[in-house]
């Protein structure tokens, strides 16, 4: 990847289902309008308004396994029973344009990203006011089944335990503030790191590491 002052930044937002990640992502997305949506690919089934090619590619498993067996994904995992990925197109272009992407995925893949790029790479979990808070929620989407929605409740445990990995948190009570707040990390993120690269840190890194940021 050649590396640009005017990079973007890969936003992965990450926290247990029903804690808000897809909300927040929508508004942050109105906060930094040039910034990107990833689509990942998955093999679960459209979900209430879904819409294919908006809110995820939707494939068979087959299709999915074929894009991974080519080298097409950044990363995939395996969440709550189904394949999720993200492709690589989805990702790497706009930021090397200088455009953020945000990525809503969960925290195997925010860690595989960071593997993957990890100088542009920024990790930020969503945390439910109260863990009660996150089935009062996934019951109040209306979208999942009861077993659907005990599954992604027993799941959250697993995903919290990640939760030191990330860069930031933000516990998302009310919207309005986690937006803001949200917005404020990324904006300190970006300042602060590309002030320090186009300092002399990138030469630096790319002279003392053999790293490109
Ligand atoms: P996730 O993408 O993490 O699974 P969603 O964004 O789908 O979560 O949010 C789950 C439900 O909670 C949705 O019905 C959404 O409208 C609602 N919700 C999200 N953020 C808040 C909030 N701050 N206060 C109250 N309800 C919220
Ligand atoms: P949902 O089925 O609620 O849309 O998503 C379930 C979980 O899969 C969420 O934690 C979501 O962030 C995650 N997810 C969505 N797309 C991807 C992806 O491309 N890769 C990974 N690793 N997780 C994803």
């Amino acid at each position: 990847m050649s590396a640009k002052a005017q990079d973007g930044l890969a936003l992965v937002v990450s926290g247990p289902s029903g804690s808000g990640k897809t909300t927040l992502v929508k508004h942050l997305m109105l906060r930094f309008p040039q910034s990107h949506f990833s689509i990942s690919s998955t093999t679960r089934a459209p979900r209430g308004e879904e819409v294919d090619g908006m809110d995820y590619r939707f494939t068979g498993r087959e299709e999915f396994l074929d894009l991974r067996d080519r080298d097409r994904l950044l990363e995939w995992a395996e969440v709550h029973g189904e394949f999720y990925g993200t492709p690589r197109d989805e990702v790497l272009p706009h930021i090397q344009d200088g455009h953020h992407v945000f990525l809503d995925i969960d925290v195997q893949g925010g860690v595989s990203v960071r593997e993957a790029i990890a100088g542009r790479a920024f990790l930020l979990y969503v945390l439910p006011p109260a863990m009660e808070t996150l089935s009062d929620r996934l019951r109040g989407r209306g979208t999942d089944s009861a077993e659907v929605v005990a599954l992604r409740m027993k799941n959250a445990l697993g995903e919290l335990a990640v939760l030191p990995r990330y860069d930031a948190v933000v516990v998302n009570d009310d919207l309005g503030r986690a937006v803001d707040e949200a917005q404020a990390i990324i904006e300190k993120r970006e300042h602060n790191l590309e002030r320090w690269l186009s300092g002399g840190g990138r030469e630096f890194m790319k002279t003392g590491f053999g790293v490109e940021i």
